[in-house]
């Protein structure tokens, strides 16, 4: 685990100052125990450990304001936290005053006709979906890391998840925000609008703003018909443009309704199929690579159909090798899991730098084919797991230690490594990061690749909100 000297340290806070944010929350609202404190200093994988003065729970968006215009006035850093489930240290303090919105739980509405709900950030984003099914209603934002995940977190890194394909990121899925800005005002920008030309809009600069322009507190989000069928899929290539022609075709074929299209090498299938209990082949020979398709449709019958006549086509066009539909929803979790467990597979095999890119999607089999032998030639032996939201032009272009290799040589050629992957993202038109954000982790390293004029008006944002650069300062530009 890297130490907390690895990241810029923010100074002491003094004790009045800790004092008075004390009394605004109550002996309910903090904690400096490390039985309570430790676990949200500690990222997800173990990666970053941090450490905070004063771990501050507040209950409502009143509490917030109060406690973030002590900091203000004080000069005091802050680290907003909602699930920790974050992947670039962004919510991790290193002597900031950490504000979780963890008791911030209170489903302030949910109006099926205006197809929407307001909910506050601390609910999990699991929590968010079942208020919607509970409402006859979708809300369409699925990741792996959805028990924990919350509300605010998802909006701050403007998560993406299994359905970007058809209902788009989470920016899409917000119709309006109530945000504590640096200086503690209140931003009640909680509409329920489809449509509002009445000037900037202003929520879509805190959406992926990563805490760094205010402390998100509720969150109206919009809500979809449920779909009364799914059918799930795996399909093997014989190479990942077959897998593209593939994904180009479904949208055609299905009418826009394939919700999920992720990609898996055979690699880091076959490092799931090793160390997750309870897994199998999915088909019966092994191919270089596969795709979980998930379509859902209004119509209880439209889901198998449409992906019947999809696989029927691809077999007669020679795209596919073979393909298993789920029989059932046991089965289609059974094929989700392959996917969804690549990230704790990986981790069972060893050190890994992981990259979290996107190109456009006419270019991705390309970059793929090229970011192999590029990692090859910077270190023979490197094994690539590449898989994701392909549909998105999203990979996680992974990259585990050579066999034998001692993990701790390769960690100190990570740098390096990870600059062959994001210099060849850049050069095919690409992000270096899709969908996790910059972080603590990423940010210098953008720089490399944002261009200045994007950087300058980010960083004149940002000063007009945050003068004195209290909101998490060591994150973006
Ligand atoms: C197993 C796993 C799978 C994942 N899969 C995906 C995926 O498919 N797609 C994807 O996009 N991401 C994925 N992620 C990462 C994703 O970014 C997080 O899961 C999620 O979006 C963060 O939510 P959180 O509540 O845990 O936020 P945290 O980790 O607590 O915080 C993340 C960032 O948001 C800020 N923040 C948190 N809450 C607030 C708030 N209320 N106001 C202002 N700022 C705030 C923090 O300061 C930090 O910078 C995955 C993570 C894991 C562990």
């Amino acid at each position: 685990m890297s130490t907390a000297t690895a990241f810029a340290e923010a100074p002491a806070v003094a004790a009045e100052v800790i004092a008075q944010i004390k009394a605004v929350v109550g002996d309910a609202g903090w904690s400096q125990d490390p039985g309570r404190v430790d676990p949200k200093l500690t990222e997800w994988r173990g990666k970053w450990k941090g450490h905070t003065p004063l771990l501050v729970l507040p209950k409502s968006t009143e509490e917030v304001s109060k406690v973030v215009k002590i900091c203000y006035d004080n000069g005091v850093a802050i680290t907003p936290q909602g699930g920790n489930t974050g992947l670039v240290g962004g919510q991790i303090p290193f002597g900031e005053i950490l504000i979780s919105l963890e008791r911030m739980k209170t489903v302030r509405d949910v109006a099926p006709t205006d197809d929407t709900m307001v909910l506050e950030s601390g609910l999990t984003l699991l929590e968010a979906q079942q208020i919607a099914e509970g409402a006859n209603r979708y809300f369409p934002l699925s990741l792996a890391a959805e028990g924990t995940a919350t509300v605010g977190g998802v909006i701050s890194t403007n998560a993406g998840g299994t359905a970007v394909l058809r209902y788009g990121v989470t920016r899409d899925l917000v119709s309006g925000l109530e945000v504590v800005l640096p200086t503690g005002e209140i931003f009640n920008g909680l509409k329920r609008l489809r449509k509002d030309n009445t000037g900037y809009d202003l929520k879509q600069m805190f959406i992926g703003a990563e805490g760094t322009l205010g402390i998100i507190t509720a969150a109206s989000l919009k809500l979809f018909p449920i779909m009364n069928s799914r059918s799930v899929a795996i399909v093997g290539f014989e190479s990942s443009q077959k897998a593209i022609d593939l994904l180009v075709r479904a949208k055609q074929e299905t009418g826009g309704t394939v919700e999920a299209f992720e990609l898996m090498g055979r690699y880091g299938l076959s490092l799931v199929l090793k160390h997750i209990p309870d897994t199998r082949e999915p088909l019966s020979a092994e191919y270089p690579w596969y795709a979980l398709i998930e379509v859902a449709s209004g119509d209880p019958e439209g889901a198998s159909a449409a992906m019947e006549r999809l696989l029927e086509a691809a077999f007669e066009e020679e795209l596919v090798l073979d393909a298993a539909i789920a029989q059932n929803e046991t089965q289609a979790a059974e094929f989700w899991r392959l996917r969804e467990d690549h990230s704790a597979a990986e981790k069972a095999e060893g050190a890994a730098w992981k990259h979290d890119v996107s190109v456009p999607l006419s270019r991705m089999a390309e970059y793929m084919e090229e970011g192999d032998k590029a990692i090859q030639a910077f270190l023979p032996g490197a094994r690539l797991v590449a898989f994701g939201h392909v549909g998105d032009g999203n990979v996680h272009f992974n990259v585990i230690l050579p066999e034998g290799m001692d993990a701790g040589e390769f960690n100190a050629m990570r740098d390096a490594g990870s600059k062959v992957v994001h210099d060849l993202a850049h050069a095919y038109e690409g992000s270096i990061s899709a969908e996790h954000g910059l972080g603590r982790m990423k940010t210098q390293e953008a720089l490399q690749y944002k261009d200045p004029v994007a950087v300058a008006a980010m960083q004149a944002v940002r000063q007009a909100l945050d003068p004195k650069r209290i909101m998490n300062p060591h994150v973006l530009f």
